[in-house]
C-alpha cells in the first residue's frame, strides 16, 4: 500500500472516533509527507527539531507542526516561530524558555506535558509528583505566552497487553485530577495524546483524543542519519 492509501485508512479508522490523528514523519523526506499532505493529512510530529525545521521550510505552510521529542532547551528558539504543539515538555525549565521565546514571536504556544508512564529507564517525561508541583509553581503561574492544553505519555514497548492498557488507565487517571484541579474552567485543556503504531487501539479505547502514528502510514524510517543531527 501507499502512503497516501495507508494514510487514509488509518485517518478514517481513528477520526471516525473523534480522536486526531498525528502523522509521525520522523526520519522520512519531504516528499513522503508530501504525499501524506495530498492525501489531506495536515498535522505531522516530528522528533528532532532539525529535521522539522528543513521540512518546514520545504512544505506548505499550512502543515501543523509537533514536537514530539525530547527538546533541548536551546533548540526552543528554532522551532519557536511557527510549531503548533510541543508535546513533550518535560521540566520547569523547558516550559521557561518556551515562555520566553513565544514572548519574542508574540505568541502563545500550545503544550502538552509529557507523563513518564512506562517501566523503562530510556523514556523521557515528568512524574506525576513533578507534574503537580509544576503546575502549582508560581513560575508557571507567570507565564503568559505558553498553554497547556494536555498530558502526553508513551508506554513501555510490550507485548503485554494488560500492562499497555494499565500505563494509559493511569495517565488518563491524571489527566482528570489535573483538569479538576488545575483547568477546571480552561475548556482548551482537553488533549491526552497517547497511542503510537503498535498500541493505538488499546490507547483510543483508554481515552485518548490523539494519537501519533508513524510506520503504520510511512513504513520502516528510511533516514537513518538526518544532516546536523542531534
Ligand atoms: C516515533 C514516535 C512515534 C511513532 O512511532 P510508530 O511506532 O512508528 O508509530 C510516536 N511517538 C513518539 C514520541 C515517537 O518518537
Amino acid at each position: 500500500m501507499s502512503i497516501a492509501d495507508n494514510l487514509l485508512k488509518y485517518k478514517n479508522e481513528i477520526e471516525s472516533q473523534g480522536v486526531k490523528l498525528v502523522a509521525v514523519s520522523k526520519n522520512h523526506p519531504a516528499e513522503a509527507v508530501m504525499e501524506a499532505y495530498e492525501a489531506g493529512q495536515r498535522v505531522f510530529g516530528e522528533n528532532l527539531v532539525q529535521e522539522m525545521v528543513d521540512k518546514q521550510a520545504q512544505l506548505p505552510a499550512d502543515i501543523e507542526w509537533h514536537l514530539i521529542g525530547h527538546l533541548q532547551t536551546n533548540k526552543v528558539k528554532y522551532i519557536a516561530p511557527f510549531v503548533k504543539l510541543i508535546e513533550s515538555v518535560d521540566s520547569l525549565k523547558l516550559l521557561k524558555e518556551i515562555d520566553k521565546q513565544a514572548a519574542k514571536h508574540k505568541r502563545v504556544i500550545d503544550c502538552l506535558l509529557q507523563i513518564y508512564i512506562a517501566d523503562e529507564e530510556s523514556k523521557f517525561g515528568l512524574g506525576f509528583d513533578e507534574a503537580i508541583e509544576l503546575l502549582r509553581s508560581e513560575e508557571f503561574e507567570a507565564m503568559k505566552n505558553v498553554r497547556i492544553i494536555g498530558l502526553m505519555g508513551i508506554a513501555t514497548n510490550t507485548a503485554q497487553e494488560k500492562q499497555t492498557i494499565a500505563e494509559f488507565n493511569e495517565l488518563k487517571v491524571l489527566f482528570d485530577g489535573v483538569k479538576v484541579s488545575f483547568f477546571r474552567k480552561a475548556d482548551s485543556f482537553k488533549e491526552i495524546s497517547m497511542g503510537m503504531s503498535a498500541d493505538y487501539k488499546l490507547a483510543i479505547a483508554e481515552g485518548s483524543t490523539m494519537v501519533r502514528i508513524g510506520s503504520n502510514i510511512f513504513g520502516k524510517r528510511v533516514i537513518k542519519h538526518w544532516k546536523n543531527k542531534e
